[in-house]
């Protein structure tokens, strides 16, 4: 079994022993661990020799209102799933071990970035994601880290952090694992009643519908407009309430040019959707693979 540190101290002295000869990598999570976050840790045991995994519900991540108290805290369960894909240690602390007085009196803007997408209905989400973030690399100094694709924006956030801050850390991507029917793993997709679960798939299918129209290559900018607006109805007749259903570059700008004729360059793009189904809020990306 994975050792559990819930004190930073623990985990350092636990640490200094590897770091002379050792690579460790780190994988954040906020536990109720699935699939998605082994395949994490199973990437993380191809480019280290010791594994950690931190296991923290950060509650400057979450708004108000927001589901923080009922986020699912599994951390039993979890450390079994993480016994059987060679997890070394857990990181599981206490919210006042990481915060001395919430909210914190440091704070990390990441800027432009966090203001589309996600950032529009959860403003300070992504702010308080970089503070943990760096939190968590200073206490675990970790060669390497893994996140998973599936928060593409965290990702390229996590990315911008990483070259801002000068961390010497390289940030693998790991893709986006799904259940059998297409939908994300995400620990919400618990929130989904069973009516609602059959439904959800739908989120993946629509990506899928879209990645495929942009990879014929034959649409203009005006094109997929028309195609998100078919897409975005066909999903909330299925019963989601959008938040978002957007094309962006990989670096997550605008697409520009709008009233251009040309086709568009898909390679350089990713279809990116958050959606309400219930309680849950359903978060999906899908690149649009013109060799498909
Ligand atoms: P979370 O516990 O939801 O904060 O996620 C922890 C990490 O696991 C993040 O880097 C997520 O992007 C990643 N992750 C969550 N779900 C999946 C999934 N279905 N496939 C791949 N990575 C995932």
């Amino acid at each position: 079994m994975p050792i559990i540190h819930p004190y930073i101290s623990d985990l350092r002295t636990a640490l200094q022993p590897y770091r002379s000869q050792q690579r460790i990598a780190l994988v954040p999570t906020m536990g109720n661990l699935h699939d998605g976050h082994l395949e994490l840790v199973k990437i993380a045991k191809q480019h280290a020799d010791i594994v950690v995994v931190s296991i923290f519900v950060n509650p400057t991540q979450f708004g108000v209102g927001e589901d923080f108290d009922s986020y699912p805290r599994t951390l039993d369960d979890d450390a079994k799933k993480l016994a059987t894909v060679g997890t070394d240690y857990i990181f599981a602390p206490h919210v006042d071990e990481m915060y001395a007085v919430l909210p914190p009196s440091t704070s990390i803007r990441a800027g432009a970035i966090t203001v589309q997408l996600c950032g529009q209905s959860r403003p300070d989400h992504f702010d308080g994601v970089g503070i943990v973030v760096s939190k968590l690399f200073n206490i675990v100094q970790p060669d390497v880290a893994i996140f998973g694709q599936k928060d593409y924006q965290q990702l390229a956030i996590i990315k911008q952090l990483v070259r801002d801050l000068s961390y010497s850390i390289d940030i693998i991507a790991a893709p986006i694992v799904r259940a059998v029917d297409g939908l994300a793993l995400s620990s919400r997709n618990q929130y989904l009643s069973p009516a609602e679960r059959q439904v959800a798939p739908i989120l993946h299918q629509e990506l899928q519908y879209l990645a495929q129209q942009l990879a014929d290559g034959a649409h203009t900018q005006q094109g997929l407009a028309a195609l998100i607006v078919e897409s975005s109805t066909r999903i909330s007749n299925a019963g989601f309430n959008i938040d978002y259903l957007e094309v962006k570059t990989l670096q997550l700008e605008a697409l520009n040019n709008k009233t251009s004729k040309s086709p568009l360059d898909v390679q350089d793009l990713i279809i990116l959707v958050a959606a309400w189904l219930g309680r849950a809020r359903l978060l999906d990306n899908q690149l649009i693979n013109v060799n498909q």
